[in-house]
């Protein structure tokens, strides 16, 4: 059997890295990073979004322009991404950017994979609604001011990086199963249910509730055949599509309905002030076991049914490649 993390080996099985996944890059660019992703040695951040170019993705204006002198082909690179999930740890960035405006838009972008600590890169925390609370900053600014990316460094062909980040958001989208966290989330959510009082029983005797929960079940369900549909493509070297987006789409929004219900049912314990919560507060929090973190964890799933491409967005894809509208 391979070692782990040697090159074309993958946590979940030889086949799950088959040649169709690692598409793209050349043999020296697989072999540098694929080894180091694997083993969590490196950790990678995406750069496609700018500000003012989040859906409309094809009109992002961080550029990159060719240069060469004695040390080598190389781009300088100046713009900025944002919304660049964990980048303050991040030891890599691969990026979009500009390197033509000729033609469709869409066909003058490239794909470049740069180092974090090359001069010229900084990194802000964009500050969330919960005020970046210790330990859950989670989106930053990353600014590029003639930041030094050698040739070496691009994935594919100049100018093809569009055709490349399609395909990579197609995993991207379907590539992080939601069913399994949907399962144990509603299952959490029952027994939440059960343990919170109406009258002489609990809510999960309401009629109203008892129908949420089975159409809750019955969409997870549905959800757990296309992200199985999803590995079965991926073992057989086949492309996800469009699966993808509406396992995106499902996955999100279910997820999202499960945190509401889950603060529904607890009614106010699942809003604790915030002193309360605090470690030192000396306060043990009231109602069932679990209750005060609902509430955040609502809030904060908000932003599943943005990143990745908003559902709109997930919509327009499936309207467009399943339907041909
Ligand atoms: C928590 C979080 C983490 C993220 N992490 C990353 C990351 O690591 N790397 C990265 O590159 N990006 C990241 N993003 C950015 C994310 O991909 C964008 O936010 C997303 O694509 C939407 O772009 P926007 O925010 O510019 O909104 P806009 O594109 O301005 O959209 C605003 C609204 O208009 C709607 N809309 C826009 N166009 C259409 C259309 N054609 N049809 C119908 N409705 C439309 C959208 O659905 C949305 O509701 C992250 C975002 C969030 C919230």
């Amino acid at each position: 059997m391979a070692k782990a993390g040697a090159p074309g080996t993958s946590p979940f099985g030889p086949k799950m890295c088959a040649p169709v996944i690692m598409k793209y890059g050349s043999d020296e660019q697989k072999k540098r990073h694929l080894p180091p992703m694997l083993n969590s040695d490196l950790i990678w951040c995406q750069g496609y979004s700018e500000p003012g170019s989040g859906s409309d993705l094809a009109s992002l204006r961080t550029k990159a322009e060719r240069r060469s002198d004695p040390s080598g082909d190389f781009y300088i690179v100046n713009g900025q991404k944002t919304w660049t999930t964990l980048a303050q740890t991040a030891d890599w960035i691969f990026c979009l950017v500009r390197t033509s405006n000729e033609g469709k838009r869409q066909e003058g972008i490239s794909f470049l994979l740069i180092d974090m600590q090359t001069p010229g890169i900084s990194v802000e925390p964009i500050i969330t609604a919960d005020g970046n609370r210790a330990g859950t900053q989670e989106v930053n600014s990353v600014f590029f001011t003639d930041v030094k990316v050698p040739v070496s460094n691009r994935v594919g062909e100049e100018n093809m990086g569009w055709t490349y980040a399609k395909y990579l958001l197609e995993f991207e989208r379907g590539g992080n199963p939601y069913s399994p966290r949907l399962r144990s989330g509603f299952e959490r959510l029952k027994r939440l249910a059960s343990s919170m009082p109406e009258g002489e029983e609990s809510i999960l005797s309401d009629h109203a509730w008892r129908e949420k929960l089975a159409r809750m079940d019955i969409e997870i369900s549905g959800l757990e055949m296309f992200e199985m549909e999803f590995y079965s493509k991926l073992a057989s070297g086949q492309n996800p599509g469009p699966l993808s987006s509406m396992i995106k789409l499902r996955g999100t929004e279910v997820m999202q309905q499960v945190q509401e219900y889950a603060v529904e049912a607890a009614s106010w314990y699942s809003m604790p002030f915030p002193e309360q919560r605090a470690w030192n507060a000396n306060v043990e929090p009231i109602g069932p076991e679990g209750a005060d973190v609902l509430a955040p964890r609502y809030f904060n799933g908000r932003k599943m049914t943005i990143y990745g491409g908003s559902s709109e967005v997930q919509r327009g894809i499936m309207s467009k490649v399943m339907l041909g509208l």
